[in-house]
């Protein structure tokens, strides 16, 4: 069956209104997005973890203290729908590989979702979220169903404008970070050239930590992270890991020679890259340790300041049941 085709009889089966401009899931068929007993529900078609093909719902109530709460009043109720739920959001999440789940059996799980619903957490009663002040219409905040009134949408924009130029506005230290980053650098080379010694073999894995160790150090420093810094990080990391195996040898090098360790060093940082390019550990552990680095580097990439609120307009179908909410 087609996806739009799907949806419809979805949204005949729950009474959602059916709305093909919004792609709050991903697949361009839409989704359905109303309110059943004062919660906002949103389903429709998207991609699960991994790619995967999913039938996804949101049900929305009014803010609760306790989501673990909410979390187990779902669980018995979730069927095949992998569930996670914050204060004011429950997302489900089924995936699926040949064909998708009947219509009317996500219907009745729908239903029985929100019966459990009503025994942990309050619908949102035509209030604006924010301020509780009566909200009559749904509106989707950055693709989020919401009922968020005026004054908190011009609000919330200003602080969000506001934060974003206190962001452009703040230090970057990079110095700091370059010294934080070295100082990291070095520790992560001493535990790594030791441990190798030590046991005899690498573990890639602690490359990975390097990376991470180095990003966070740098990004303590710096404060913000830009494009200098990121460099810093990528380039410390690589030098941790190879700086690491020099260590190693040089370790190496001592026991073999009864040398000191600065000669020891001397010797095989002459030597490094007919070393390094001799074994087949070096380029893979500089790349693992990047791979870590990467991970701080994503984590702490400008964050976005906006809010984008669309309205919901009118539905490819209108029901009854919609229009009486
Ligand atoms: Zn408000």
């Amino acid at each position: 069956m087609k996806n739009a085709e799907w949806l419809r009889q979805l949204s005949n089966l729950t009474g959602l209104p059916y709305y093909q401009e919004h792609r709050i899931f991903g697949d361009k068929s839409g989704a359905l997005i109303g309110i059943t007993d004062g919660y906002i529900v949103a389903l429709g078609l998207g991609k699960g973890n991994g790619g995967h093909a999913a039938v996804k719902a949101l049900l929305r109530y009014a803010k609760t203290q306790d989501a673990t709460h909410v979390k187990q009043a779902l669980t018995p109720a979730v069927g095949k729908f992998k569930l996670t739920a914050d204060e004011t959001t429950a997302t489900l999440v089924q995936t699926y590989s040949l064909g998708k789940p009947e219509a009317p059996d996500v219907a009745e799980r729908m239903r029985d979702l929100l019966a459990a619903l009503k025994t942990c957490a309050s619908p949102i009663d035509g209030k604006c979220e924010e301020c509780g002040k009566a909200e009559p219409q749904i509106l989707l905040l950055n693709g989020v169903p919401t009922r968020y009134c005026s004054g908190c949408q011009v609000q919330l924009t200003q602080k969000l404008d506001a934060a974003a130029i206190a962001y452009e506005n703040l230090e970057t230290n990079l110095p700091l970070g370059l010294l934080y980053g070295i100082g990291a650098a070095l520790l992560g080379s001493i535990a790594w050239g030791g441990v190798a010694y030590l046991v005899h073999r690498i573990f890639l894995w602690g490359a990975i930590l390097i990376g991470l160790f180095v990003g966070k150090a740098v990004v303590k420093g710096t404060g913000k992270v830009t494009w200098a810094a990121r460099i810093v990080i990528g380039a410390m990391t690589v030098a941790s890991v190879a700086f690491g195996d020099s260590i190693f040898y040089s370790l190496i090098v001592m026991k073999e020679n009864q040398l000191a360790f600065v000669p020891a060093l001397k010797v095989v940082l002459l030597n490094f890259w007919k070393l390094e390019s001799g074994s087949d550990g070096g380029f893979i552990s500089a790349l693992f340790g990047l791979i870590g680095a990467g991970v701080v580097m994503y984590g702490t990439r400008k964050p976005a300041f906006k809010a984008r609120f669309v309205a919901l307009g009118t539905p490819a179908i209108t029901l009854k049941s919609a229009a009486t909410t």
